[in-house]
């Protein structure tokens, strides 16, 4: 959607710089926009937020609907900001799935950052290849550091290729549990489960109690046999409600104890390059398909030569290879 009017990219920095949430917000907007002229003002604003960026803690947070992922960024994330933190809550939903009722990120979902002055909730944008949505959190990350929030969480529905792609964005995954161990294990797939840095068995509260301590037991037995790329760490596990905001204490060291080694290992800083570089290649990619199928040249072509191949008279391969030479010629 085009925006009323477009702004300098030096006012545009200038708002984020003071913590401008509204500046924020339209700066995020232009980089959610696919018009070209959005795109390569947006591509401004990061190149000069770009300095100011890098410092914050980045937690994706994961798990089914309905385990209590708004709820446990509003209540933890309102812990944070009693100490002093400035959130920024981002959402990757590219199914724009509705969970329970609730989009991701959804700011009546989160009442009481959506209170406060420190926090910044940004809902997941309704519409966008996985890709695309993808790509924009990642700028829409660096735009939130240069705006001086410390902590960033992503939230993202537990059930497929999004995790995998906020797990290569962030610092630190979290995966949220139900406290309840059989249905969790069969909910989540085993590839997410291991992709998690940490793991919180949210809602011990009340009846739950108890199942939750059993749900403990086993998930210990299950994340020792974990890999972790940081051989000093074995997934974190831990137990919280959301209710009584128990266990958030024992959730903020965790996290902060995974920084402090990561950090003295110099891994933090390895992972985060090796996620530039990732990030770079996977920009590669989305560019150059980008541009070959939006070739005019190549558009006719391929229908023409799709039919072809779905009658059998040329191979896949062979009218690939056609394709791809045709377009090297531009
Ligand atoms: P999401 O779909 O993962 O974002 O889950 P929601 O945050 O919408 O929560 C789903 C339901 O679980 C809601 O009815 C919440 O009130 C409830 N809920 C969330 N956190 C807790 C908790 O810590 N304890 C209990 N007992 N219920 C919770």
């Amino acid at each position: 959607m085009p925006l009323p009017s477009r702004l300098s990219a030096d006012t545009y920095t200038e708002g984020i710089r003071n913590g401008d949430r509204l500046m924020l917000s339209r700066a995020i907007t232009l980089i959610e926009s696919t018009l070209p002229r959005d795109q390569m003002l947006a591509a401004e604003v990061i190149r000069n937020c770009l300095p100011y960026t890098g410092k914050s803690y980045r937690i994706g947070i994961t798990g089914i609907p309905g385990v209590g992922k708004s709820t446990f960024i509003d209540g933890f994330g309102s812990f944070l900001l009693s100490q002093g933190y400035r959130l920024a809550v981002l959402a990757v939903d590219p199914s724009s799935t509705r969970s329970g009722g609730s989009i991701l990120g959804d700011k009546t979902r989160m009442e009481k950052l959506s209170a406060s002055p420190n926090a910044f909730i940004r809902p997941s944008p309704t519409s966008g290849n996985p890709g695309g949505v993808a790509r924009n959190t990642r700028e829409v990350m660096l735009l939130c550091e240069a705006a001086g929030y410390e902590i960033i969480m992503v939230e993202t529905v537990g059930v497929g290729q999004s995790e995998i792609s906020v797990s290569g964005m962030v610092d630190f995954f979290l995966l949220l549990l139900m406290p309840n161990a059989g249905d969790e294990l069969q909910g989540i797939k085993r590839g997410i489960m291991e992709l998690a840095d940490g793991l919180v068995i949210h809602k011990a509260d009340g009846l739950m109690v108890s199942a939750a301590r059993q749900a403990m037991a086993v998930f210990t037995q299950a994340v020792k046999l974990f890999h972790h790329d940081l051989p000093e760490w074995q997934p974190a596990l831990k137990t919280c409600s959301s209710l009584t905001g128990e266990g958030y204490a024992e959730v903020q060291d965790m996290l902060f104890l995974y920084r402090k080694v990561a950090t003295a290992r110099g891994f933090w800083e390895q992972k985060r390059n090796m996620q530039a570089s990732q990030w770079l290649d996977e920009a590669i990619q989305q560019q150059l398909l980008e541009a070959f199928y939006t070739d005019p040249a190549i558009v006719n072509k391929l229908e023409k030569l799709r039919t072809e191949v779905v009658a059998s008279k040329i191979s896949p391969i062979e009218a690939a290879n056609i394709l791809l030479k045709e377009s090297k010629n531009h």
